[in-house]
Order: structure tokens, then sequence, then C-alpha cells
């Protein structure tokens, strides 16, 4: 079983009547990267930047930043890699944030909200990013968004960065930027957002939890936490034409695009991309490559 698994390393993501969809890893740390590459990611869908906000007295410096960025841009060559700006807050938290105690954290100051109020550190971080993308080929996805408002404060201090690379002849590229799909309000708004950016990212964990007002870590209600909810389903194919419409390309990057009893599913609606940790690559390869999407 492992071994047949195995033979699919170097396999394509392509279904059976040859549509290309490609299958990105999601990863947590720089160490995830050489398991990317070993089970042949086609890119890095969902870099979740936190690990170095994470566990320390105070917050990392921008050359810190870059020298992680770099690496990874480095260490992927031509495949994407797409950083997910710092979506810190709620369960991810770290003393130097300073967030006071709230009552309800998961719909607190988290995410893009935090970064658009702590606006240094966020450009710090989108500076990094910008600095490293010379080295490869970056994307950067934000998290979190609600509303059209946010991403325009988001698209100036975008600006603002790459006005004073310029001007202090710092090299970078055009890099590609998504939103990720993650909150009711983001589905509704779909083409709004998907005007905006490049490429449109589905976190199902998030957009499941708020969707049916369950919080995903709470074991109590693990049992009633469905994420085959036919209201989660009818938002991920709206997202999908939302994007579509907009010339964007659709990931998949939360839990479920690992979950192979979907796979005929999502290529059905669309989905261009799915993004899962390295250990699921090859069993959603294998699920991928027996689709026949034609025949459905
Ligand atoms: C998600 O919400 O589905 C997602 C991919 O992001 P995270 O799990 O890091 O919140
Ligand atoms: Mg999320």
């Amino acid at each position: 079983e492992r071994e047949s698994l195995l033979k699919l390393k170097d396999k394509g993501d392509i279904t059976k009547d040859g549509r290309e969809v490609g299958i990105y890893a999601n990863i947590g740390s720089l160490d995830d990267l050489n398991s990317a590459l070993y089970y042949g990611a086609k890119g890095i869908g969902l870099l979740r930047s936190e690990f170095q906000y994470l566990g320390r007295e105070n917050y990392p410096g921008e050359e810190e930043l870059f020298q992680a960025y770099k690496k990874t841009a480095e260490t992927m060559g031509d495949r994407l890699v797409v950083i997910r700006t710092a979506d810190l807050g709620a369960d991810k938290q770290a003393s130097y944030l300073e967030i006071p105690v709230e009552t309800n954290p998961l719909m607190g100051n988290r995410g893009i909200r935090l970064s658009l109020d702590r606006k240094n550190l966020f450009k710090t971080q989108i500076r990094a990013i910008y600095r490293a993308s010379w080295y490869g080929n970056l994307g950067m996805m934000y998290p979190m968004i609600c509303s059209e408002e946010e991403m325009d404060e988001v698209e100036a201090l975008v600006l603002e960065v790459k006005e004073e690379l310029k001007a202090a002849g710092v090299p970078f590229k055009e890099i590609r930027t998504g939103i990720m799909m993650e909150t009711p309000a983001a589905v509704m708004i779909g083409e709004e957002l998907a005007k905006r950016v490049n490429f449109l990212g589905i976190g199902t964990n998030d957009l499941t939890q708020y969707t049916l007002a369950m919080d995903r870590q709470n074991p109590l209600l693990q049992k009633k936490y469905d994420d085959h909810h036919p209201a989660i389903l009818k938002m991920i194919k709206m997202i999908v034409d939302a994007g579509h419409a907009q010339n964007c390309k659709v990931c998949l990057c939360g839990e479920l695009a690992a979950d192979t009893r979907l796979t005929e599913t999502f290529l059905q609606m669309g989905v261009d991309a799915l993004s899962v940790v390295p250990a699921c690559i090859l069993p959603v390869r294998k699920a991928l490559r027996a689709v026949c999407i034609a025949e459905m």
C-alpha cells in the first residue's frame, strides 16, 4: 500500500481525462520544505508564517523574516511559494503582542485585523516578503479578510512598501497576491474581493467554524462539527465561481482539501488547485488521478 503510493511521488497531478489540478503543500515551518519536495508538491500553497512570531519574547525583525523567506524561495526555485501574512491572535498568542483579554478571541482581534492594527509589524513583514521575492517565485495571501475596506488598507501599505524599496534601489519582483476566503462575509462579496487579487485560497477550517458558528477546537462539538455540511460545499462552489468570473485561480487549502471522499466533488466544482499537508500529498494525488471529470 505504502509502496504503491510512493510510486506516485514523481507522477503528475493529472486527472484520468487529462486535466491538471496542482497539488501544493501546506507548511508551518522550514523543516517541512523537504517533505514537500520529497512528495513532489507543485509548490507551497500555504506557508503559515506564524512560526517566526510564536513562542518568543519579542517580535522578529525584518532581516530574520527576510532570511527565512529567501531560503524558502531559493529552496523551491521556480515553484510557487504562497506566504500567508501573519495570522496571529485567537489561538496564536504572543506576549509581546499585548492583546487585551477578549471574551470571544475567535471573533476578536486576529488575522488581518491585528495586522492592520499593528501596521509597523505588518509593514515589516510585507517588506521582508518583497525583498525575498527577488530570489524565487513568491506569492502573498491575506488571512481573515471580511471587507473591501480592509483590502484598501492592505493595498495602500503594499504600495508604500514597493515605493520605499524602489527609492532605496532594493530589487524585487511583482508578486501574485491572494485573499483567504474563510469568513462567510468574504464569500458573500467574493467577486468584489476577487477583483483585487490574482488568486483566492479557501480556508475551510475557519470557514466551517464561522459558518456553523462552532469552535473548531471544542471537543464537545466534534460530532456536530460537520465539514461536509451542504452550506460549506455550496460556499466552496460560490468561491470558485466568483474567482473564475474575475480571472482568479482558486486553491482549496483548508484541511478539507485532503479529504479524498470529496476530491471528485472539488474537481467537479472547478477548483484549480489543492493544498494539503505534505503527508497527504500522495493519497490526494492517487484520488485525483482516478477522477474522470468529463464522465461526471
Ligand atoms: C483555514 O482556516 O482553513 C486555514 C487554512 O488556515 P488556518 O488553519 O491556519 O486557520
Ligand atoms: Mg484560517
